[in-house]
């Protein structure tokens, strides 16, 4: 083993792009400050980090002081909604998100709910978006925030902001959303979309893991968030903690990078995606997850007929990096609570793969994979006596081909 596999997982994590590794080296050891010092040192950190709060600011036509750094999106999950349900308790104990959710937000919610507040869980249609008259449906009195992510880090889809905003503004609830997966990818306009918070993560778009953000609007409504970490007082009291500059001022430099291409880059995934899926989709049995128009460009999710998604994944790794649809902890062997959310069935949301192409992915590598990947199913199937509907059909009306079939 020589060689690494391809890597096809740019959803659980992407790599780090050289010059986003360029712009963080300096503030290692040689700008090294405390961004909070009343000193050269601490004002040269100081004003890396305002310039890369100005940066993320912009990507989602925000201001630079709505913009409290984290240690990733988990962190501003979690900042947001316990945040919020512990600043408006007092007004309502309501909480509406999806079934669909990342862990880092079905969990906080799980959590309030064992401390007394209510949490309704919205379905997803079959194509995995939310049924915005369902949404309405569930806002009451008591409701203070809907959670609603961006885009799916499985299925990759899309979720309708700009009207989720809308229908939340209109009933006064405060909206976030988790864009872990969004952020530098497609579009997000916190006044457009009338988005209250954001979570935001650079290791998901080329950046260096461990930072992240939380979007927190300041103005018409000025959201109120109690603290989740006290100390220092950083980042306006919201977050205590030393600011990390070169983290920071990495987080920036992939989201400017990222803003910079966002629209060659989608066209090249799309291509890319397009190669993978007509070689893939010409097999039968093979079922895509997920609204194939309303999702991100690098993103296919597919279920697989006839194959042991364990089995699929051991012929494929010496190959491809890639995860299946199982639970993510390596532990947990649990169908993907996104798949059976879909309606799939436990076995097809077993037999599932999560590919995640990004922009260091080649044309050739893609060729690769698509090859690999249908020779592996083929191969599974055969070993598994599998064989499509259409035929098992035709066997039942004819036994002498039922027969051989059976060897
Ligand atoms: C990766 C991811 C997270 C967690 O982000 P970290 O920065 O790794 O904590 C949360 N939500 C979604 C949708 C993600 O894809």
């Amino acid at each position: 083993m020589s060689q690494k596999p391809i890597y096809l997982d740019c959803h659980a994590t992407t790599p780090m792009d050289e010059r986003v590794f360029e712009a963080m080296k300096p503030y290692f050891c040689d700008r090294f400050g405390n961004p909070s010092s009343v000193h050269v040192y601490g004002w040269e950190a100081e004003s890396a980090v305002k310039q890369a709060r100005t940066i993320i600011a912009d990507a989602i036509n925000a201001n630079p002081e709505e913009i409290i750094f984290t240690s990733g999106a988990t962190e501003a999950n979690n900042l947001a909604i316990k945040g919020v349900a512990e600043a408006y308790f007092s007004q309502g104990k309501h909480i509406i998100t999806v079934t669909t959710e990342h862990r880092a937000v079905l969990d906080p919610c799980q959590y309030l709910a064992s401390l007394g507040f209510e949490v309704t869980y919205l379905p997803v249609q079959s194509d995995g978006l939310i049924d915005l008259q369902q949404l309405s449906l569930a806002i009451r009195e008591d409701t203070i925030l809907v959670s609603v992510m961006a885009a799916n880090n499985e299925i990759g889809v899309l979720q309708p902001l700009a009207e989720i905003g809308s229908i939340c503004h209109e009933h006064q609830v405060l909206f976030h959303t988790d864009a872990a997966q969004a952020i530098a990818k497609i579009p997000l306009d916190v006044a457009k979309m009338q988005i209250d918070l954001m979570s935001l993560t650079a290791h998901k778009v080329y950046g260096p893991k461990g930072i992240g953000a939380l979007y927190i609007r300041r103005r018409s409504p000025k959201v109120k968030i109690a603290a989740q970490l006290q100390g220092g007082g950083q980042e306006k009291g919201i977050r205590s903690g030393t600011l990390y500059p070169p983290q920071i001022v990495g987080f920036a430099k992939a989201v400017e990078l990222g803003m910079g291409v966002m629209e060659t880059e989608s066209k090249y995934l799309l291509q890319l995606r397009g190669q993978l899926w007509s070689k893939l989709k010409s097999l039968p049995g093979i079922h895509l997850n997920g609204n194939l128009n309303q999702r991100l460009p690098g993103n296919l999710n597919l279920s697989i007929e006839g194959v042991d998604g364990a089995a699929l994944l051991l012929g494929l790794q010496q190959t491809v990096a890639l995860s299946s649809g199982s639970a993510c902890s390596a532990a947990s062997t649990a169908p993907s609570h996104v798949l059976t959310a879909l309606g799939r069935n436990k076995k097809l949301a077993h037999a599932s793969l999560r590919l995640g192409i990004g922009r260091f992915n080649t044309t050739e590598e893609i060729a690769t994979v698509a090859q690999e990947v249908a020779a592996t199913i083929e191969a599974l199937r055969q070993a598994n006596h599998w064989q499509p509907k259409e035929k098992r059909n035709e066997e039942i009306s004819n036994p002498a081909s039922a027969v051989s079939g059976k060897r």
